[in-house]
């Protein structure tokens, strides 16, 4: 297991290999772009830059992204050199044509771990209009059969929004019947293409992570959020436990946030607290990429839960939870405020006692 002190080294690293992607997804992060950036990461520097560094930060689970890490041609060379490092690299491409049986079984001879698709909706007119382009469906079904027949362990990513949190609970079944050993629920950050009026409302965002609490005991995977770690505290306060899972091996047994154990790295080597919170503390080419996450003011700042403001400086599960330190400051500006998204009212005896607290 990677480890677990924060102020040292983070849990998981998310590397932006390309921002090139044919898809058109309407929430897309990275406003993904049809051709590859001349000044992206080589594998030389990613090498040197990136997978060296990470070994010398007690190996964090190692994941690369996009746009569509498929994009790149030498991506199982990239794969293999991260595995000789010691790394647990992981993936997430879109589901196009570029994803071949024969690329599949490449990448897992090279020592690629995990396999992440995602699906937003549970048929094919959600998905893909969704994804932006017809056929994404039924490609990801054809890919997610190579992944069984090759072994690769599968992840679903959703991205839920106004447009498909109906279609969540058709979704939840689709996951059990793929086999997937973790459904991760992405709730809406408005970056990139992204907009405000498609985030879910405070206490709308509260109901479906309710469910999901409940959910997760009652089918064979694991439930994991991103940029929602009311979660956290919703399940602290229905006093359920985290079933032990295959997928529990890849997620941290404490509370990982922006900058807390979480560290983005962008095509172009720039460094961020997360992709949904793109505030430079500086670029792999320049800094050492554990000097950068030791000592930025800003990953400093994020880690310590006195210093947010408003009422998530006083409530008694900032530690557990910390808000959507994203969601803040695309809301507001200030990524140590409050999380506007939440609608708990902590203790308001506890602000008194917290300075910061306004
Ligand atoms: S007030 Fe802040 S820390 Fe508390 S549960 Fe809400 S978002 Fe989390």
């Amino acid at each position: 297991m990677p480890s677990l002190d924060f102020s040292l080294n983070p849990f998981i690293v998310i590397w932006e290999t390309t921002r090139a992607c044919q898809l058109a997804c309407r929430h897309c992060r990275a406003s993904a772009m049809r051709h590859r950036n001349p000044n992206e990461l080589d594998l030389k520097e990613v090498t040197h830059f990136i997978i060296d560094q990470l070994t010398e930060m007690d190996y964090p689970l190692f994941v690369l992204t996009g746009g569509d890490p498929m994009e790149r041609d030498d991506l199982v060379e990239i794969v293999r050199q991260a595995r000789y490092a010691g790394l647990r690299p992981s993936i997430t491409p879109s589901a196009t044509p570029k994803v071949t049986y024969a690329i599949m079984r490449d990448l897992k001879d090279a020592g690629l771990e995990n396999w992440a698709f995602s699906l937003d909706g549970s048929h094919a007119e959600i998905h893909d209009r969704f994804r932006g382009i017809r056929g994404t469906f039924a490609l990801t079904m054809e890919k997610i059969d190579y992944l069984h027949q090759l072994g690769i362990p599968l992840q679903i990513n959703t991205t839920v929004s106004q447009y498909n949190v109906d279609d969540l609970p058709a979704l939840a079944e689709l996951v059990g019947k793929l086999g997937a050993f973790r459904w991760s629920v992405f709730f809406l950050v408005p970056t990139g293409r992204a907009r405000v009026e498609d985030l879910l409302a405070p206490q709308q965002q509260e109901s479906v992570l309710e469910w999901l609490v409940s959910l997760e005991q009652n089918v064979p995977f694991d439930i994991k959020t991103t940029e929602a770690p009311q979660y956290y505290r919703l399940r602290s306060q229905n006093g359920s436990a985290h079933a032990s899972r295959a997928g529990a091996q890849t997620r941290s047994e404490v509370s990982v946030w922006d900058g807390n154990g979480f560290l983005f790295v962008s095509h172009t080597g720039e460094v961020y607290p997360s992709g949904f919170l793109p505030v430079s503390i500086g670029n792999v080419r320049t800094t050492p990429l554990s000097r950068l996450y030791r000592e930025s003011p800003v990953l400093q700042a994020l880690r310590d839960p006195n210093r947010f403001k408003g009422k998530c400086g006083y409530c008694e599960f900032n530690k557990l939870c910390a808000g959507s330190r994203a969601r803040a400051w695309t809301i507001t500006g200030d990524y140590l405020e409050s999380d506007p998204f939440c609608p708990y009212i902590p203790d308001p005896r506890r602000k008194r006692e917290m300075p910061n607290s306004v």
